[in-house]
């Protein structure tokens, strides 16, 4: 079952045309991540150059997308504010022979600012580009496919929003096949979908040759703070699918995610899914994938399981209905009381609550030991910890049981675990709809197997094997789930895979039983060994859980290839010529501690850090100027006023950004490079009443217009630029070996600003 979760073995460069070959994607994700190359910046300039040179080499209508995009999603770039970007999308064309829509196979080709982004994405636009090689060595599909490599997803998902907008190829939507990366290796897993998935999901377990997706990610997905170009495709009324690895995340965002980390078996399971995808859905009739509501889906060993969401509600009753049957029998067969059964359903709370309580206090235990991996989304090496979580799990889970199995007895128990299952269905049914399977399904297996081993002889072998059927069915279920949610969530949120863990144990526990030393009836010595035998298994899962957590400790060691991550960035207003060391950490490492102390308020002076309280010190004013901004037109009368300006950088930088003071002026309408930003009202009583994010700005500046309610003085304007990498400032000292830096849009950013009065 755990095979299936491990991706497939990298096929060599010598892999039929026809083929995936990881070991060619390999060779162009070297290329494309051979150094940092944020949008904007003259690497991504080459990369784009390499792209288009590589897709019009097969032979593809190739074109590069210049424009405006605005930022998709939420607006995160300050209150009220707008985000956009000058980005530049590689589009290229495989026209189908009568197509009935449009396949899209995206990836983003633009970098983080601190790191060549190996995986992220890499990882995507060369498995685009060996799927884009084998798909035009072959005949050609039914359906046009689209390659869009995108610009600017890390600065604000601009490049797939501008091509989800604006592009002529993209008017009518179509099927979106998105591929990430959020570590450097482990199973691809397709996490998200459009809604109404059921055709697609169809799709995916049908041509995907290894298809590790479920229903409950989804939901899962919408939990964390990540986004991808998916996003602005929804946003736009596409459908598809959204797949990416996301293992390894120690890596993510950080100058260590390098083409060398990048397992080229996760490679190779991203393009053969997204090469048997490609082919199908260019073969199908695109209209008959949009029909059918969500569908429920998960791994099961050989392929994917799935059946209509509409059948979640009834399993969901019907396994309540077959756990309620199971303690009427059991009852009736004298196998167990009323008092006994509620005992055993209410007691069933202690594990449930106690187990993710349990692995949240070992964690919290390992991060006040190593303070360091609190600013990671997972350790380098993190194994040992999660086995650890399971063995604590385990233990609570045994000690449980062999402190109540006398007491409340094993039907009781093992029915209130199938009953807790039951209840949980309902639960995720009303809440969390692609979810209810993991409770419902073993609930109602768990059930039937105990009904037919109470009809049949009930010590009989026949029982045995019911019982145990019945609770494979929970361990099939439950199993990838509680092995994925470790690097879905990171060891910060281990207590949720122990929840999983004991859900799973509560499925297993009628075979457990099976297995327990027989413990009624006896007394004297013969009790005593018993109640000794059944201590055991409970101070073998506490001891595992020590031993692997010091396990843990010791291996995952911080070390110059697994640095200790540490936030700086430097912060300079012209106007005034004061620095200052700024940091994001809460707690702030040794390194950092050298540069800051003071928590400070940077909002008025910065208002891109948003309302962030960063850790601050003094520094040395360098000599950078300020973005320019100067008045190009200036019209109005009274207390209306529309102001066109130039905001000008004066140095390379990765963004500008221009804020109004609200104490001056109130921001009526907002032109930006020609573009209409909707402007919201934010009466927060914060320092701004309007303000933008430029990414990737040309080097002659942008446009802005604004129409303006001024307070009847002059209109105060904080006019900001950030560049990227701290080397060379005055009082900079290079990190140690074992500091590193942390996987952050604001990491190494060096921000200069200075206020403006017109
Ligand atoms: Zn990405």
């Amino acid at each position: 079952m755990l095979v299936q979760l491990r991706p497939p073995a990298p096929r060599g460069a010598d892999a039929p045309a026809g083929e995936f070959s990881a070991e060619r994607a390999y060779a162009q994700a070297r290329t494309v991540a051979a150094g940092t190359h944020a949008a904007g910046s003259p690497a991504a300039d080459q990369v784009r150059a390499h792209l288009v040179g590589v897709l019009r080499g097969l032979g593809l209508e190739t074109e590069v997308q210049e424009t405006i995009g605005t930022e998709a999603g939420q607006l995160s770039g300050a209150a009220g504010g707008a985000t956009l970007a000058r980005v530049r999308n590689v589009v290229a064309r495989l026209p189908g022979t009568g197509s009935t829509g449009r396949i899209f196979l995206v990836a983003h080709y633009d970098s983080v600012q601190v790191g060549p982004g190996g995986n992220d994405d890499a990882a995507g636009v060369s498995a685009i580009l060996e799927v884009a090689r084998a798909l035009t060595a072959g005949p050609r599909p039914r359906n046009d496919i689209v390659f869009v490599l995108t610009d600017a997803e890390e600065a604000c998902l601009c490049g797939a929003s501008a091509f989800a907008s604006g592009h002529p190829l993209a008017a009518g939507g179509g099927v979106v096949l998105n591929l990430e990366a959020r570590g450097n290796g482990g199973p691809v897993i397709m996490f998200e979908t459009s809604r109404r998935n059921a055709g697609l999901v169809r799709v995916f377990g049908r041509a995907a040759p290894h298809p590790i997706g479920t229903s409950f990610a989804v939901e899962i997905y919408r939990l964390l703070p990540n986004d991808t170009d998916f996003t602005a495709f929804l946003d736009h009324g596409f459908v598809g699918l959204n797949s990416a690895y996301i293992d390894g995340a120690a890596v993510y965002h950080s100058p260590l995610d390098t083409p060398a980390t990048l397992s080229r078996s996760s490679l190779q399971q991203h393009g053969d899914n997204a090469l048997g995808l490609a082919r199908e859905f260019g073969r199908v009739d695109l209209g008959t994938v949009r029909a059918g509501g969500d569908a429920t889906y998960f791994p099961v060993p050989g392929g994917l399981a799935r059946y209509p969401g509409t059948l979640t509600w009834p399993l969901a009753l019907i396994a309540v209905a077959a756990v309620g049957a199971l303690g009427w029998l059991a009852r009736r067969r004298g196998r167990t009381s009323w008092p006994r059964l509620l005992a055993g359903l209410g007691l069933g709370a202690v594990p449930l609550v106690g187990a993710p309580v349990a692995a949240q206090l070992l964690w919290l235990g390992v991060t006040t030991l190593r303070p360091g991996y609190r600013e990671l989304l997972d350790p380098y090496r993190p194994l040992a910890y999660r086995l650890a979580v399971l063995a604590l799990a385990a233990a609570v889970l045994f000690a449980w049981y062999a402190l109540l199995r006398r007491r409340v007895g094993p039907a009781a128990l093992a029915i209130g675990g199938l009953g807790w299952l039951a209840l949980l269905g309902l639960v995720l049914a009303a809440l969390t709809p692609g979810g209810a399977y993991l409770a419902s399904l073993p609930a109602l297996a768990g059930a039937a197997g105990g009904l037919v081993a109470l009809a049949v002889r009930p010590s009989g072998p026949s029982a045995a094997v019911a019982v145990t059927a019945g609770a494979a069915v929970g361990v099939v279920v439950l199993l990838p789930t509680v092995v994925l949610l470790f690097p879905a969530l990171g060891l910060g949120l281990g207590g949720v895979a122990a929840l999983f863990a004991v859900l799973l144990g509560f499925a297993a526990l009628p075979v457990l039983d099976l297995l327990h030393p027989e413990a009624g009836g006896q007394r004297g010595m013969a009790a005593l060994r018993a109640r000794r035998a059944a201590a055991v298994p409970v101070l073998a899962a506490a001891l595992a859980a020590a031993v692997l957590t010091g396990v843990g400790l010791r291996v995952d060691r911080f070390d110059a290839a697994h640095p200790v991550p540490t936030h700086l960035m430097y912060a300079l207003d012209a106007g005034t010529n004061q620095a200052r060391w700024l940091s994001l950490q809460t707690d702030p490492q040794e390194w950092t501690a050298r540069y800051v102390d003071q928590p400070v308020s940077v909002r008025d002076e910065f208002p891109v850090l948003g309302d962030a309280k960063p850790l601050a010190g003094p520094a040395q004013p360098a000599a950078l100027p300020a973005p320019a901004l100067t008045v190009l037109a200036d019209t109005g009368a009274g207390d209306r006023r529309t102001l066109r300006l130039r905001l000008q950088p004066q140095r390379p930088v990765r963004l500008v950004a221009l804020h109004v003071a609200a104490a001056t002026a109130t921001v009526l309408r907002a032109t930006v490079a020609g573009r209409d930003v909707p402007v919201q009202r934010v009466d927060d009583g914060g320092p701004w009443s309007f303000g933008l994010v430029f990414h990737a700005p040309p080097p002659e500046g942008i446009e802005v217009e604004f129409e303006l309610a001024t307070r009847g003085g002059p209109v105060s304007l904080r006019a900001m630029d950030a560049s990227d990498g701290l080397a060379g400032l005055p009082g900079f000292q290079p990190r140690p070996p074992g500091v590193g830096i942390l996987g952050s849009h604001s990491s190494e950013m060096v921000a200069v600003a200075r206020t403006y009065s017109f």
